[in-house]
Formats: structure tokens, sequence, C-alpha cells
């Protein structure tokens, strides 16, 4: 076939080539339907067949890759078939079916889980390891099971562009990085958290790609240009070598802004900014701090809830913190309580699907109604805040009287901590994002109440103008250069300093170069961002000077279109590139 060319949104830059691997999220059977008794047998029979074959393909698998692979690997694939032959987890699968009348993928996914939870709550640390052999041998049979995905995500294992109807944040975070080279999506925007957490897996990607499920086919030639939002199919020779001379430009590109990553980011004038990591997991604070970043502004801590089966108990959580914090100590590391609802949604935890999620049952809300959940979060946050400097954050915080009832369910677990005699930080900063327009418009009230502010641009964008973040049909509404949304941050960044209180921003903005100059106008004492934008951003910054902001963002503030802000921002950023 000839060369095609496709144009979506890019989320998270780099240019890739690659073959094809299309993935579709199929109809799932109804696994929640319970099966007739004159059914069980077939059902049995069908999950017998299943087992069989999972074992047959663990010992191809390690028949195959005997010699290739370190013996730790290798003892991970023995680990599935240790599961799969244990005395205990199929026959108590068999029993669920005959007995319980379930279907087989339920009786699965429900004995997995349990054997998981039973590994991931116990004091050895070899042991809580093991929890991964149960849901990798769990996976297996589902599956097979199900018929769907042997050739999807978690089977993938050669470098591949993958190219899907949509990615959910759980299937992002499950994506071998070694073997995906890019991914381009179907559905998705620029802030969606799929795109949101390519950025932070530093993986290239570009989203909005109507009908290119249909027309491209697997294993086709593609390249991805993720700074641009194009994908070229069967690229002819020409264009193969213009985009390796772009990709070389990138690369030195890297190379310059790397060079300013380690030095504390300073305008040419003096002015200091903070520039922090958004991270999502140990993996990307370690490789943020490689990045150069000086803190971590924000710690998506959903993630450790979406790559998992069950919820994590207090301990899981804990060591997960424990390992950050002491990563990032003497640093910061601001831990964001849990953000799940909205376009996250987390199978487990049961919550019912609604016809406005991001209006609904989200966030802090979720948390103020379950109890236990967020306790255990926060005992845990706790715990780990002794081996190095941790900050909580609540997110979503509309009002004053939802930002005391979280006070108060964290001062609840201090106490009962102290009560314990388990040691934590006493002294730890609390502080809320500013991302629902009632926040920033009450900033003066919310500032007298909590130690810092970051402001949500992702949501407060998406509340302040009336567009859905993950819509996009509705994708050219949104924009964060939006003079309202100005006009918000600037309200907020004075009353927080008028009551001495730092503000950073945390959402996708602050990784803008574009944005940068009218965020630090705007008075922004901490720029938070995904991995792959600190080096740059922190070598921009030092090209700025201080006071020529303040009067960008006085003009901004004043303008009257997000498309007059962006002339602006434009016109002010050639300048700087000149002089
Ligand atoms: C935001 O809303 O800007 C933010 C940082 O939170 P999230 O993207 O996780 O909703
Ligand atoms: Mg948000």
């Amino acid at each position: 076939m000839s060369e095609r060319s496709f144009q979506g949104i890019g989320v998270s830059r780099g240019i890739r080539r690659g073959k094809v691997c299309l993935f579709q999220h199929g109809t799932k059977p109804d696994a929640e339907r319970k099966i007739q008794p004159r059914e069980a047998d077939a059902e049995t029979d069908r999950f017998n067949r299943a087992a069989e074959r999972a074992v047959r393909e663990v010992e191809e698998l390690i028949a195959k890759t005997a010699g290739k692979l370190k013996e730790e690997e290798l003892s991970v694939i023995r680990g599935q078939k240790t599961i799969l032959s244990d005395p205990a987890y199929c026959p108590e699968i068999r029993k669920l079916i005959r007995e319980e009348l379930l279907k087989p993928e339920k009786a699965v996914s429900q004995v997995t889980e349990k054997y998981a939870a039973i590994f991931e709550n116990m004091q050895n640390s070899y042991m809580r390891e093991r929890a991964a052999d149960v849901r990798d041998a769990g996976n297996r049979l589902l599956g097979i099971l199900t018929g769907a995905d042997r050739s999807g995500l978690a089977a993938i294992d050669h470098p591949v562009i993958l190219v899907a109807d949509d990615l959910s944040p759980s299937d992002t975070v499950q994506l071998n990085r070694d073997f995906i080279l890019a991914f381009a999506t179907e559905k998705g925007g620029k802030t969606s958290h799929t795109s949101i957490f390519a950025k932070s897996l530093r993986i290239p990607a570009v989203v909005g790609l109507t009908g290119i499920l249909e027309a491209v086919s697997d294993g086709e030639e593609l390249i991805l240009d993720g700074s641009e939002g194009i994908c070229i199919a069967a690229p002819e020779p020409d264009t193969v070598a213009e985009y390796e001379r772009k990709g070389e430009e990138e690369r030195k590109k890297e190379e310059l802004y790397l060079r300013s990553a380690q030095q504390d980011a300073r305008t040419s004038d003096g002015k200091r900014i903070v520039v922090a990591a958004n991270i999502g997991s140990y993996a990307d604070a370690a490789g943020s701090s490689r990045e150069g970043a000086e803190a971590v502004g924000l710690f998506r801590t959903e993630q450790v809830y979406l790559s998992r089966q069950s919820s994590p108990g207090e301990e899981i959580q804990f060591q997960e913190y424990k390992k950050i914090a002491e990563c990032y100590s003497p640093r910061e590391v601001i831990v964001r309580t849990l953000d799940i609802g909205g376009d996250k949604n987390v199978k487990y935890l049961g919550i019912a699907s609604e016809a406005n999620p991001f209006l609904g049952y989200r966030a802090i809300r979720l948390c103020l109604d379950r109890k236990e959940l967020f306790q255990t979060q926060l005992r845990a946050i706790l715990r780990a805040s002794r081996y190095g400097k941790l900050a909580i954050m609540f997110p979503m915080i509309a009002d004053y009287e939802e930002l005391a009832a979280a006070k108060a369910m964290l001062e609840e677990a201090e106490e009962q901590l102290a009560k314990e005699g388990i040691p934590f930080d006493d002294r730890i900063k609390t502080g809320m994002m500013i991302e629902v327009p009632s926040a920033a418009l009450m900033a003066d009230v919310l500032a007298k109440e909590v130690d810092f502010f970051s402001v949500g641009t992702n949501d407060l964008v998406q509340y302040s103008l009336a567009v859905d973040r993950g819509n996009k049909q509705v994708s050219y509404l949104y924009d964060y250069c939006h003079p309202a949304v100005a006009r918000l941050i600037r309200q907020t960044s004075e009353a927080a300093h008028a009551n001495h209180i730092p503000i950073g921003m945390c959402g996708s903005m602050a990784g803008d170069p574009l944005a940068v100059p009218l965020l630090i106008g705007l008075g922004l004492d901490e720029l938070s961002m995904a991995l792959d934008s600190i080096a740059q951003v922190k070598y921009e910054i030092g090209r700025l000077a201080f006071e020529s902001c303040r009067n960008l963002a006085e003009t901004a503030v004043n303008c009257k279109s997000a498309r007059e802000v962006r002339n602006l921002l434009l016109d002010f950023r050639s300048g700087v590139i000149r002089s």
C-alpha cells in the first residue's frame, strides 16, 4: 500500500518508526452472569482446557527462553507454573464454578485476587512479590478463557507501535516499556489521563486519530511523530529520511536541555522557580530525579490502585510511599490522596456508572464517603513521612467544608497512629489542589487553612470553560491559555501570597514552554510536570526575565480570548528566541 498520513493530537513527544500492532478492546463476555446448573459440566470442562493450555504455554515459554533470560526473569515465568499446578488454586476455581455457579472468568478473578491479597499482606518481601505470579497466572487463564488478549497488551514481546481504539489508564500502566515504541489511539484528548501516563512513561503518543484502526494493518510500517501529532503508514524512503533528520534534531535539542537540568532553575534576573516532577510510581521518581526534578510536585497515588486487581492495603502503600520518600529525600514529595473516578475507573471499587462522572463521585468526594479506604491511605502516607520529606495534598476540593472534612480525617489518622505509638512526621505539610473554579474564587478563605496550593489546570480548564478534557469533539475549546483561566490563577496566586503560602502548578500547562513565561508572571513559585518536560522548562526559565513575564501576564489577563493570549505568547516566545 502507498504512503498514508493521519493527523491526530500529539500528546507525548518523540519520533519513532516501527511495525504496527493493532489492539482493540473486544466485548467482554458477560462474566457476571451466573450459569445454569446444567451448564456446570461444560463450563468446568472449558476451564480445565484453559488451565491445561496455560500450563502448556508456560512450559513452552520456559523452553523457548531458557538460556536467554536471567535466572530472576525465568523464575517469574516458573512462578506462574507453580501457581497453575498449586493443589488449592485450580481446585478452588472449579469448586466455585460447580457450587456457586460462577462463570469461569469470574471464578478465576475471584480466586486469583484472594490468593494475591494473601501474598501481598505477608511480611516477607519475597512472599509479597509472589502476588504478581498469581496475577500473571490468573491473567493468562483469563486471556485464554475470553479469547481476547494473548495477542494483546501483556503478550507483546517485540518492539511495536501500538495502534488501539483507546487505552485506559490501567492499560497504559501495564504497557511494557521495552516493547512499546509508541502508541496511537482513536480516542483521547491532550490531557486525558491516558495521555498523561504516556508522557510520564516517556512513550511517544498521538491520540484522537479517528479511523486509524481501519486504515492501517497489523505489521505495516508506521512513523509516529508525537510532537506534531502525525502518523504516516507505509512511508516512502524520502519520508523516512526526513523523519530520521527530524529525530536527529530532536536528540540534539534534548542534549542541550539536559545540560542545564541539574542546576536550580532561576530567571536571568534571579527569580527562583522550583521545577518539579509529576510522578505515578517509584520508577517515575527515580527517572525524574535523573531529569533534574528538584521536588515532586504531584505524586498521583491512583496509579498504585490502578495497577492492581484489588485495593492495596496499608502495608503495600506504605512500602511504595516509603521508597519514593527515600529516593527524593531531602527534597519534597507532594503526595496527592486518591483521585479516582472521572476517567479513572478502578473496577474493584465498584463505582456505579454516572451520567457525568467528572462532575460526580470523584476524588475527595469518594474518599470522604469511603472512610476506610481514605484512612488506609492516610495512615500509609503518614507512616512513610518519617523516611523523607512528604507533604499531603487533597484533590478536587470545591469548598471550605470539604477541606475541613478532609483535614479532620487526616487528624484522625494522626491521632490513631500516635495512640498506637507508630512514628510519623507530625509537622507534615498539608495542601490542596485548585482545580475547581469555586476553590480559585474562594482562595483567600482557603489559603488560611493549608500550607500550600497547587493549581491543577487539567481540571480547572474543563470546569471553568465547561469542556470535557477527554472529548476530542470539543477539544478546540479546551485551551489553558484562555484569559479566564489566567484570571483564576492570578486571583489564587494573589491570595496565596497574601497569606504567605507558596503556590505551585501541577496541571499540564506547567510543562508547556509557551505557557511558562505567563505562569511565572502570574506568580507561580513551583512548576511541576511530566518527566519529559523538566529539562527543557529549566533551560527556558534561564532565558526569561521576571519583569517581562509580569508585564506579559498583565497583558494576558486583559486579552479577550484564548487565541489572543496564544498569539501574545507566541510573539513573546519568538522575542526570547531571537534575543
Ligand atoms: C489537574 O487536574 O491538573 C491535575 C494535575 O490532576 P489530574 O490530571 O490527575 O486530574
Ligand atoms: Mg485533576
